[in-house]
């Protein structure tokens, strides 16, 4: 590239990388994407089927999705009106930052806050964005460090904080006192917490909205076996939503998509989550079989991966386990407590044993 192009570029993205996903050869169990495994309901598929069969290839989709925001709204709770989809809900995040993006009257950028270690997405993407994103450490157990955020609320004063709940790597839901206090001392701020995992938890805290009309609650399918997808939806404040509605691509959602979510939510919800429930068995069983390892500690998980303790340097058990097939995903480069930390997706029975054996004779 000549210089002339380089200048027009955002600085920020000197700074950044693409995302590139791991393709080591040999591979042959994937549990690094927080992917589910494949549905073993054929129902799931059917309805896919059935629902790419009904579209009209020639036309545009529905740019209002008015049949997917229906179904949400059925299965949730929640208005339609009070719905934006997106392709995953990192478009969620990206619209997010185009539109919560004026800066307050003092600051030159609008800030952007999260605890970390969170999802990465929420920080490149308001880089990308020219946002200025902050960053908390969480406490000790992986839980909000409520004085820091507080304090960092008062002198920052963010457009947008992000909180994974269910967080991601950590896998540990947010104390929900904790998270009260957050929003209380955030009134002037949308306080958006990410449920992508919270299939997977204990409850959506969507109902929250009618006490905090600061909150979004951020949703996707990607984590229940349907990332191919590609469709993730932001609840929050209808007028709220209008705004950024302004900014959304209107044809942002294929037409497959939009109808392949839409008929799973309405013929093949229970399958979904039968699947759900057998995934969460099987995280019970690898947290307590990775437990009993010498060494190891298992942070106590709400989502669909478990957080491990390793008791040697993580990029060393990584690559052990890459030696032995299996992918797993570590933060080492990142260093200080998270050099011995690995996040571990839940897959099928067959290759959780599979990854539990590995690990085992890894001698980690
Ligand atoms: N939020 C969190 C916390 C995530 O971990 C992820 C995926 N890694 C996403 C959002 C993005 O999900 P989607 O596939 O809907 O874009």
């Amino acid at each position: 590239m000549n210089d002339e192009l380089a200048a027009l570029l955002r600085p920020e993205l000197a700074d950044l990388s693409s995302y590139v996903p791991v393709d080591a050869p040999g591979i042959d169990v994937h549990l690094d994407a927080n992917e589910a495994p494949p549905h073993t309901s054929p129902a799931i598929r059917d309805a896919v089927r059935r629902a790419i069969e009904r579209v009209a290839l020639e036309r545009y989709p529905d740019a209002r999705a008015t049949r997917l925001r229906a179904q949400i709204a059925a299965r949730t709770g929640a208005k339609p009106e009070d719905l934006l989809i997106g392709t995953g809900s990192d478009e969620v995040i990206a619209l997010l930052a185009t539109t919560l993006a004026r800066p307050r009257p003092e600051r030159p950028q609008a800030v952007v806050l999260t605890p970390v270690p969170t999802f990465v997405m929420y920080r490149v993407t308001a880089r990308a964005h020219g946002l200025m994103p902050v960053e908390v450490p969480l406490d000790q157990e992986w839980d909000l460090d409520v004085a820091m955020m507080t304090r960092a609320i008062a002198m920052m004063r963010p457009n947008v904080v992000y909180i994974a709940s269910p967080n991601n790597p950590t896998g540990n839901a947010m104390s929900r006192e904790r998270l009260a206090r957050i929003l209380e001392a955030a009134s002037e701020t949308f306080v958006v917490i990410d449920e992508a995992y919270v299939d997977y938890a204990s409850g959506s805290l969507r109902n929250w909205r009618d006490t905090y009309k600061n909150l979004g609650i951020l949703r996707t399918v990607s984590k229940i076996g349907l990332a191919a997808l590609r469709v993730g939806w932001l609840e929050a404040d209808g007028a709220l939503v209008r705004e950024i509605d302004k900014a959304r691509q209107p044809f942002n959602v294929s037409a497959t998509s939009l109808e392949a979510v839409a008929t799973v939510l309405e013929d093949a919800w229970d399958e979904v989550g039968a699947h759900v429930a057998s995934v969460v068995r099987e995280r019970t069983r690898v947290a307590a079989a990775i437990g009993e390892m010498a060494g190891f500690e298992v942070t106590p998980s709400d989502a669909n991966f478990v957080w491990v303790k390793t008791p040697r340097p993580a990029g060393d058990v990584v690559e052990a386990l890459k030696a032995r097939g299996v992918l797993v995903r570590s933060f080492h480069s990142l260093g200080g407590r998270l050099a011995n930390q690995l996040r571990i997706t839940i897959g099928t029975p067959q290759e959780n044993s599979r990854l539990l054996e590995a690990l085992s004779s890894c001698g980690a």
